[in-house]
């Protein structure tokens, strides 16, 4: 076989849901040296992790920390964990994300009670009281930011409601973390899990998770519970142990502890990626961010309104980071697609399930939360609708985000 030639990706500009570009100073942390996994230098820069990831989720939570894997092993990790067989769990679900949990906590063997609101769509305080009411669960396992429908579900109220029902609360955040407010102790979270590849500026890869003591207590004593208090069910003939070793939660804990206990060799490279993401973001600071994130999502969705496009669900409750923008009719939204990828070399998002062949998703995430990739975006999107036969007003959409950013900038 030929040695092939050295990697040469076409220099996109990845406007999607996620991944996107990185920060190039994540980059060039990726491609430092490595030291060994005792070495003290090693557990120090394990430690500062712990603490700038502290610091991303609010939180004063002892455990923090990443588990090695795409933003799903941080989900698998929890409820893998947490959930022993037989245990109820209540996942809202209002998109794409909502499924995986439900799919994952299935597969964990918990009885799995989901309610739905439909896509484009959040729940109310009300509807989740009411269905932690009706299903008494162990744990509420919930998306706060669902790309698929670009929605936001609000949490603020839902901990206190936890709290009060003794019911363990779970978020993926993977979406929204960096690019919306995300308050773990405030809000009363019980663990989070998240990913970089989307506000956080990184590649996929390090999943950072945050456990509250609570959790961590409900996972540590699992192997503990007396066996005369389990029921029928709890006696299942895999037993109570946590079925997976990658995705031990207190095996991980203690290999991130004082005892440094071996499990498995840290991802070197991934975790000096994880901390330069943490690392930007707070040097930039979180607000500072946050309001990035926010401006960059107006300009572009004013950007898509300028030009006659209309944009999907609820915008009360859309992420700062990604809008969904439906195909107009007569468009073939593939080709427009394609055409901006090898053409113009930019990346917009296509859709799922009930949304498939609907609308596209348009994200404005870590790095290129930027203006000029806000406007390259939209002028190419204008050209590109021209293209395939539509009337569009010239220059309208670049125009409209143009005063977004100009009135950010004076404000
Ligand atoms: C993008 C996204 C993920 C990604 O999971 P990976 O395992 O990294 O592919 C998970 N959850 C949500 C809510 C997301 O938006």
């Amino acid at each position: 076989m030929s040695v092939l030639s050295p990697l040469t990706p076409p220099p996109r500009l990845l406007m999607g849901p996620g991944p996107i570009n990185c920060y190039p100073r994540v980059l060039s942390a990726m491609a430092t040296q490595l030291v060994g996994q005792y070495d003290p230098v090693m557990t120090g820069y394990m430690n500062e992790v712990m603490a700038l990831y502290r610091d991303v989720f609010n939180t004063k939570n002892q455990q923090t920390f990443l588990v090695d894997g795409t933003s799903r092993a941080g989900i698998e990790a929890v409820l893998v964990s947490a959930i022993e067989p037989g245990d109820k769990v209540l996942v809202p679900i209002f998109g794409r994300f909502g499924h995986l949990l439900a799919e994952i906590a299935e597969r964990a063997d918990a009885d799995v009670h989901t309610i739905e609101v439909p896509w484009g769509e959040v729940f109310t305080a009300a509807d989740i009281e009411k269905a932690i009411q009706e299903v008494q669960p162990k744990m509420l396992a919930i998306v706060q930011g669902d790309t698929s429908t670009t929605m936001l579900q609000p949490l603020e109220e839902i901990g206190s409601i936890c709290e009060a029902h003794d019911v363990l609360f779970y978020c993926d955040a993977t979406a929204s973390v960096g690019g919306n407010p995300l308050k773990v102790d405030e809000w009363k979270l019980d663990a989070v899990s998240v990913g970089l590849q989307k506000c956080l500026g990184g590649p996929s890869g390090s999943a950072p998770i945050t456990l509250s003591d609570k959790f961590v207590k409900t996972v540590r004593t699992r192997h503990h519970v007396e066996a005369g208090i389990r029921d029928a069910h709890h006696e299942s003939a895999r037993g109570p142990k946590i079925r997976s070793n990658y995705f031990d939660l207190p095996m991980i804990m203690d290999y991130w502890g004082e005892e440094r206990l071996n499990h498995h060799t840290e991802a070197a490279s991934m975790l000096y990626c994880a901390r330069e993401c943490a690392r930007v973001h707070l040097e930039e600071g979180q607000e500072n961010v946050i309001a990035r994130h926010k401006v960059a999502g107006d300009a572009m969705l004013a950007g898509v309104q300028a030009m006659g496009l209309a944009p999907f669900g609820d915008l009360k409750h859309k992420m700062y980071n990604v809008v969904g923008v439906y195909i107009p009719d007569d468009v073939d939204g593939e080709a427009v697609r394609e055409a901006l990828l090898l053409r113009f070399n930019i990346e917009i998002g296509t859709s799922f399930g009930p949304l498939k062949g609907k609308i596209w998703r348009i994200g404005t995430m870590g790095y290129n939360a930027r203006e000029d990739a806000v406007l390259h975006t939209l002028q190419s999107l204008e050209t590109v609708l021209r293209m395939q036969g539509m009337t569009l007003p010239q220059g309208a959409g670049v125009d409209a985000a143009l005063a977004v950013f100009t009135e950010a900038a004076n404000d």
